[in-house]
């Protein structure tokens, strides 16, 4: 274990239980963190907490806990088990695909699991925790009692700030269902841990507005929303996605939901090109769901990304009917709230439209963000519905 000794007047964000420390609020480090562990101690020598230790990120210790708890597998089944009596709480019925752990959020800081029926992946977020492997492994096996776990090791790669590679040996189509429909999760090559199940809640609301009406999916990955809608009794669906690979996958959940399969439902472009082609053709949607990946990954990205969702948006937004719905989305953590109304509002100036906005969703309760780490809240779905 490394002894990190803070910087006098550094220790106020450890003892409001801020699980994150920089290195930069570090004035000297005492021993070996080759196990990953990581006692964090005042400028006095009292200790504060204890962590996993990623010495490559700025971010050197993420804590686990603050009262003298060793962070070994005794502590990783205690906070599993709890993350897991909170999903049997508020996962809908009909679900067995959720985020079953959620980093910062369970209180275990740099890990992830997601479960997809019969199949569990861990994801190890840091370097800290890919040396605590073999006990968090034994822990989910444990406490999730999966079939199979897969593990992502993505840790060391974040650290150095290089891009996630996606690994592709060994690709297994896992089945699970979320509210009653069927869908697969490309457990080891797909993005993020395979399916993005953090918009459940948004697909169920469309679900439920959905009847009769069209859907244009844009930056559908494998058009989750558009199931969601025909499910509701849509009349026509469209997938856009720049990634054969994610329309195939969007195409096959059409067939095992049991809706028809057209190729002119699956539309591989960019969608900023796609929606120009068609707001030049006076397209007319019921409803537009735009959920592009993250614009902004880091700071110096703002400004580039803030042009990219009001371009986005406005263009979006030209092709929503009268009374029609733009559900539109950022999953950029460092774009708040506040900023991203801003930016649809200008949007909808440009695109010489009124919208009001109905709701504002984010992730579904399997997606808990700790008050100690509000950085865990990231996605934001605005519901707006066209007025005039
Ligand atoms: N709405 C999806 C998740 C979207 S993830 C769901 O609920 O499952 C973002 C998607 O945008 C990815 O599938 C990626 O392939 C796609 N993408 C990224 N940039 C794009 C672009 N410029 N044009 C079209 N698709 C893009």
């Amino acid at each position: 274990m490394i002894r990190l000794f803070l910087k006098p007047g550094r220790e106020a964000s450890v003892s409001r239980r801020h699980p994150w420390v920089f290195s930069g609020a570090v004035a000297s480090r005492e021993g070996d963190g080759s196990d990953g562990r990581a006692e964090v101690l005042d400028s006095a020598g009292n200790s504060m907490a204890l962590g996993a230790y990623s010495p490559h990120s700025q971010i050197v210790a993420r804590l686990w806990s603050f009262d003298g708890r060793a962070p070994d597998v005794d502590l990783f089944r205690e906070r599993f088990a709890a993350a897991r009596r909170l999903r049997f709480e508020v996962l809908p019925a009909e679900t067995t695909g959720y985020r079953a752990v959620n980093s910062e959020g369970d209180r275990c800081p740099g890990v992830l699991v997601d479960v997809f029926g019969e199949v569990a992946v861990i994801e190890l977020l840091t370097e800290g925790t890919e040396r605590w492997r073999e006990d968090l492994e034994l822990a989910a096996r444990e406490i999730f009692t999966p079939g199979r776990l897969v593990v992502r090791q993505t840790g060391a790669e974040r650290d150095r700030g290089s891009k996630v590679s996606a690994r592709s040996e060994d690709f297994t189509p896992v089945p699970f269902l979320e509210n009653g429909l069927r869908f697969i999760a490309d457990v080891s090559s797909g993005q993020k841990t395979g399916f993005y199940l953090d918009q459940r809640e948004n697909r169920a609301r469309l679900r439920s507005l959905a009847g009769g009406k069209s859907v244009l999916d844009l930056f559908s990955y494998s058009g989750a929303f558009s199931i969601s809608g025909l499910a509701g009794g849509a009349r026509r669906a469209v997938d856009v996605d720049s990634s054969d690979a994610a329309l195939s996958l969007a195409g096959e959940h059409r067939r095992v939901n049991g809706f028809p399969v057209e190729a002119a439902d699956f539309v591989r472009a960019d969608v900023f090109e796609d929606l120009r082609r068609r707001a030049a053709a006076r397209e007319v949607w019921d409803i537009v769901v735009c959920d592009p990946p993250a614009f902004a990954k880091k700071r110096g990205d703002l400004s580039r990304a803030a042009r990219g969702y009001q371009d986005v948006n406005r263009l979006a937004m030209s092709l929503v009917a009268p009374g029609g719905w733009l559900l539109t989305c950022s999953c950029s953590g460092l774009l708040s709230s506040d900023l991203f109304q801003k930016i649809v509002f200008s949007a909808s100036l440009e695109a010489g439209r009124p919208f009001a906005l109905v709701a504002r969703r984010g992730a579904g309760a399997d997606h808990p963000v700790s008050l100690d780490c509000p950085e865990g809240e990231y996605l934001k779905g605005f519901w707006l519905v066209r007025q005039g």
